[in-house]
């Protein structure tokens, strides 16, 4: 480590104490990469704070040497958006994790930055209430890291995306400047002027640090039903989540997957998913106990045109949670049969579904990897899972442009670069694809408000800031 980052580490300690901060190459190197693994470069430090007081000084810290901050939750991202290309002190809030308050009457809670997703369900749960947003990576990722990317899940078709869920929250400028943006947790939902709080959801850590969060909290669904349908193949499958929409009804979510991926779960978790269909629609229906039979029937009915081959209600509570948990931990079965891979997310309208599969398959069989999809259905946002091994020459190249075409091709079907992993490094250079130079240039002077030197998160988002495939594939033969 230079000498400057030496001291700048002393000074670190001393703010977070000696437990708070992680400067040993070998333990860094945890932290040189998020879930998109093409682009790696570990920091000059990891601070894990516990008070906002704690983030301003380190803040001001980094502010004074000059140093890039990248704020981190647990790293879940997909996209590289806490790659610190530069180097520099990623402060990870992770340990800033504590429910604050919850005001029942008013449904709102105030949690600390990197309280889990899920946690906040859990606490609110035995009085009738959620917070809705559900991304797969409920269990570990952060409502920072949800704000970061404005995630969504699978009930966004019909809950919306995180924006929707969170009120307010403060911000720590890359000057240590503390803001409030948006509803504070004792006032109204309304605030008056700009909304800036919406402007700084989505901004992926390059606004500043986000330390406590006040979200909505709505109350939970009465009942639910949820259905399983295998079809003879995608297109019926896609069909199937048209008809439904344009028959007035609104799932709660509909989640689809290809062969590849339902074998890779029922291999990994042995629910009885049917391995020979071509896809299986996952779909689930809630609000009031009335009227939910009625929805089912006219669903199943939808299914049966498109040439369903067979559906499978769940019967029990238990047997709805193992749907959830298999579609959930789809990424997680990945890991059996493929080393590497990299996750798309790109949007498509909800008709387009059958052009982008067919798409996918061709262009993945023309450079010879395998694919796997889930797509959150109903919103048209896919998530191809490409599979490569990094130690095999040329297989990281191939997987990036299959994965950058496919993107491509969403805008051109008249979709867009992301539905929920954001931009981070990964599609930074496809934002000039979507927009033109006037817009991006306008999102630029946004950033610059509140980081006026680019030094939070740097190289995120914006093209040509960001460096490509970093990662070199080692010479090894593959096993
Ligand atoms: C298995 C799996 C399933 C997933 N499923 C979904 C899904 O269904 N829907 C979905 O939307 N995403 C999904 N994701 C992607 C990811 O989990 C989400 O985007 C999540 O919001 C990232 O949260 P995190 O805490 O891990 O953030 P990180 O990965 O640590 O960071 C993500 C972004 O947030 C910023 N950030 C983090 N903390 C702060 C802070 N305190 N202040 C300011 N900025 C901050 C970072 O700088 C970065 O730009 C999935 C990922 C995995 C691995």
């Amino acid at each position: 480590m230079a000498a400057v980052a030496e001291t700048v580490v002393r000074e670190l300690r001393a703010i977070c104490g000696e437990d708070g901060v992680i400067a040993d190459p070998r333990q860094l190197v945890v932290y040189e990469c998020d879930g998109y693994m093409m682009e790696k470069n570990a920091p000059d430090a990891v601070v894990l704070p516990r008070t906002t007081q704690q983030v301003v000084d380190v803040v001001k810290l980094c502010a004074a040497h000059k140093l890039p901050v990248i704020p981190r939750g647990t790293g879940t991202s997909l996209s590289g958006a806490v790659v610190a290309l530069d180097g520099g002190v990623i402060l990870c809030t992770s340990r800033m994790n504590r429910i604050l308050k919850v005001d029942y009457r008013n449904r709102r809670a105030l949690v600390e930055a990197g309280v889990p997703n899920l946690w906040i369900t859990d606490a609110v749960k035995a009085r009738g209430l959620m917070f809705a947003p559900d991304p797969s990576s409920q269990p570990s990722c952060t409502i920072a890291g949800n704000i970061a990317f404005n995630a969504g899940g699978p009930h966004t078709l019909k809950y919306g995306v995180t924006t929707n869920h969170v009120l307010g929250f403060d911000l720590v400028l890359p000057n240590g400047e503390v803001v409030w943006l948006g509803s504070e947790f004792e006032g109204g939902e309304e605030v008056d002027g700009y909304d800036l709080r919406g402007v700084a959801i989505g901004s992926e850590g390059m606004f500043g640090i986000i330390t406590r969060v006040v979200v909505r909290l709505i109350k939970a669904p009465q009942a639910f039903r949820m259905v399983l349908g295998a079809f003879h193949s995608m297109d019926d499958a896609s069909q199937a989540v048209s008809d439904i929409i344009a028959a007035g009804i609104i799932p709660a979510a509909m989640e689809l997957m290809d062969q590849p991926i339902t074998r890779a779960v029922e291999e990994g978790y042995h629910v009885g998913l049917p391995m020979d269909a071509g896809a299986v629609l996952i779909l689930e229906l809630d609000g009031l106990e009335a009227g939910l039979d009625r929805q089912l029937r006219r669903v199943i009915e939808i299914f049966g045109k498109n040439h369903v081959r067979s559906t499978r209600p769940a019967r029990t509570e238990e047997e709805r949670a193992d749907l959830w948990k298999c579609r959930k931990r789809a990424f997680g079965a990945i890991g059996r049969i493929s080393p590497n891979f990299v996750t798309q997310d790109g949007v498509v309208p909800r008709t387009k579904l059958p052009d982008i599969m067919r798409f996918i398959y061709d262009i993945c069989k023309k450079r010879g990897l395998g694919v796997a999809n889930v797509a959150h259905a109903g919103d048209g946002n896919i998530h191809p899972i490409i599979f490569y091994d990094e130690r095999v020459p040329g297989d990281v190249e191939k997987a990036y442009e299959c994965s950058i075409e496919i993107v491509r091709k969403c805008i051109e079907l008249g979709g867009t670069v992301t539905g929920e992993h954001g931009i981070g490094v990964e599609k930074a250079d496809l934002m000039a694809v979507q927009f033109g130079a006037d817009d991006l240039d306008a999102m630029k002077r946004v950033r610059r408000v509140f980081d006026p030197d680019g030094r939070c998160n740097p190289h995120k988002m914006f093209p040509g800031g960001a460096r490509r495939l970093t990662f070199k594939p080692k010479k090894q033969a593959a096993v």
